[in-house]
């Protein structure tokens, strides 16, 4: 038997969650059996602990959690054996696929990364998909020609999760970052993980009413999306990349194409959800090395199985600051 936290769906179709003794034989069918260490809450945990699912779950009843770390426990695959370390976050897995919001979880081995070295299973969910995913911008803006010197980079939804880990990595890469808030109280946390300039959130969420503001920023992680991202784009620096992250503050993009055109603005696409094997082992290595480790520690939150309803919730409203780690045993 083995504890999980299950979303059960009622006669009127909504969704809620509660912890159940299941057996190894409720698990779906595939070639690893992971014993889950610790998970994580990201924004789409909140929609997938959501009442309807954020229209992510396909079924139920359905056990959520993208991300997982853990030992393998049982392996039909050569690449893993008992005792391994490993990492999961993406694949559609806590969405389509039952995820990492119990003891344990079975999933195709191609999902699976090995726990990088130098990382804890607990360090790896402090870090989960929204820090692989702030890493991945990190990357694709350096694979963009950005460079510690060619000025400030912006960060925005800075507070949350993805946002916090891309400020400890900006900073600990010698950036200059500059972090957009809407909690003027997180000021003082975002400055210990190395920002030195808090941009309010309300400077940045109008909609465009200049297509090209001054050049202020070299880079963009923007975790925010919407009416924030449009007037970003009209404030980088020529040749400046922003890597599109997010949609916290709204899917829509209100822009205009002027600064592709006249500043060679580029706005790159981030995905952290099927980023293939390779890419991935690029991403957790760089991880290990460049996100400093008491940072990261400054930025979690434990929790257990029995508070993720509510961090679901708080989650989806813009409350949790940083990341949270949740120990599922
Ligand atoms: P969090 O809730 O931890 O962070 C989002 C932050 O955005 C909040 O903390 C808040 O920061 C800010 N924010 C919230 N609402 C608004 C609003 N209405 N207007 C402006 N800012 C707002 O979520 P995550 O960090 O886990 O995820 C952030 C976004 O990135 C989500 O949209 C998520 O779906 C997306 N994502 C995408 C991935 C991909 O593969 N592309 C992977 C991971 C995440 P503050 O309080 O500082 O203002």
């Amino acid at each position: 038997m083995f504890k999980a936290l299950v979303m059960d769906q009622n006669n009127d179709g909504l969704a809620s969650a509660s912890i159940k003794d299941l057996t190894l034989d409720d698990l779906p069918n595939a070639e690893v059996t992971v014993a889950v260490e610790y998970s994580t809450v990201n924004y789409k945990d909140g929609l997938c602990l959501s009442a309807k699912g954020g229209g992510l779950v396909r079924k139920y009843p359905h056990i959520p959690g993208i991300d997982f770390a853990g030992t393998v426990e049982a392996s039909d695959d050569d690449r893993y054996k008992p005792g391994d370390k490993v990492v999961l976050t993406g694949w559609r897995v806590g969405e389509a696929h039952w995820g990492g919001y119990g003891q344990k979880a079975r999933v195709k081995a191609d999902w699976l990364v090995p726990l990088p070295e130098g990382l804890t299973p607990q360090q790896a969910m402090a870090v989960g998909t929204a820090g692989f995913t702030s890493m991945l911008s990190v990357m694709a803006l350096e694979d963009h020609g950005l460079k510690p010197g060619n000025g400030p980079v912006l960060v925005t939804g800075a507070a949350g999760g993805v946002g916090s880990v891309a400020v400890a990595i900006l900073a600990n890469l010698g950036y200059e970052v500059a972090g957009v808030t809407g909690r003027p109280e997180s000021g003082d946390y975002l400055k210990s993980l190395g920002a030195t300039q808090i941009v309010a959130r309300e400077e940045l969420n109008e909609t465009v009413k200049r297509p090209l503001e001054s050049e202020n920023w070299a880079g963009c992680v923007d975790a925010v999306g919407g009416a924030m991202l449009a007037r970003v784009l009209g404030q980088m620096k020529y040749g400046g990349s922003v890597a599109a992250v997010g949609l916290a503050g709204g899917a829509a993009l209100p822009a205009t194409v002027i600064p592709f055109l006249l500043r060679g603005v580029n706005l790159l696409g981030i995905d952290s959800v099927m980023q293939p094997y390779d890419n991935r082992l690029r991403a957790w290595q760089r991880i290990a090395k460049d996100l400093p480790m008491d940072k990261l520690e400054a930025m979690v939150k434990p929790a257990t199985l029995s508070d993720l309803p509510q961090l679901g919730a708080d989650i989806l409203q813009g409350q949790v600051q940083g990341r949270v780690v949740v120990d599922v045993n």
